[in-house]
């Protein structure tokens, strides 16, 4: 494994932009992993499985369901999925079926394989805590239920999809709760990873943070 950067947070916390930046920067590849589970999500959904099935049909389902995310998009059996998975149903399903054990060791092995052979920021939910707990750097980055509320509704309205602010609000508390509150992986703050409040932070301020802690570490 190289080196890795694992940014955890909740929804509409920046995570996405600061993560596609310091990948451009450092010429780090760069991996969604909320891409993954919205894909398996879509999936999941396209095939009929209903939020509460078993675990054992949603794992027969899984079995053929391949995952990629190349280049900044993510495919589901060689179709770019991109832009319906950011549609606010698959949000929703994407937090469901993601506390469930056979999404998550389904993908599992897929976030690590990107970590092979390639320096890599990885954004997620459960990078710094489960996936990847001896990352180079980890941060959690964090905001406001409003300035996450805001960010999800302007990036709902920048793609066209339609959104109103209290829809947008309700989303994130309900995700974050759920996603802080399952058995499995939940979405909590590593003990030794950077904590970042980016309410009233622009995305370079962020950035410049987290690349001082890179070069902190980096002279080690
Ligand atoms: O980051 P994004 O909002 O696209 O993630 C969609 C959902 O996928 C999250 O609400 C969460 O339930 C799930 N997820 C997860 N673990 C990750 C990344 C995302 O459970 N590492």
């Amino acid at each position: 494994m190289r080196k890795v950067i694992a940014i955890d947070g909740p929804s509409g916390a920046g995570k996405s932009t600061v993560a596609k930046r310091l990948a451009a920067e450092f010429g780090f590849r760069y991996l969604d992993t909320g891409a993954l589970y919205r894909a398996i999500a879509l999936g999941l959904v396209n095939n009929g499985i209903r939020e509460d099935a078993s675990d054992e049909t949603i794992r027969r389902a899984l079995n053929d369901m391949k995952v990629e995310f190349t280049r900044g998009r993510v495919t589901l059996d060689g179709l770019d999925v991109e832009d319906s998975i950011r549609l606010p149903e698959i949000g929703h399903c994407s937090s469901v079926f993601s506390a469930r054990g056979p999404v998550r060791e389904h993908l599992m092995p897929v976030q690590k394989l990107a970590a092979e052979n390639n320096d890599i920021v990885v954004e997620g939910r459960d990078m710094t805590t489960v996936v990847f707990p001896d990352a180079w750097i980890k941060v959690y980055l964090d905001a406001s239920v409003e300035a996450r509320a805001k960010r999800r509704f302007d990036q709902l309205r920048e793609k066209g999809i339609e959104a109103d602010m209290e829809g947008a609000s309700r989303d994130v508390t309900e995700r974050d709760e759920r996603d802080s509150s399952r058995d499995i992986a939940p979405l909590r703050r590593a003990d030794d990873a950077l904590y970042i409040d980016s309410s009233n932070l622009s995305a370079l301020e962020v950035i410049a943070m987290v690349k001082k802690a890179c070069d902190k570490e980096a002279v080690r």
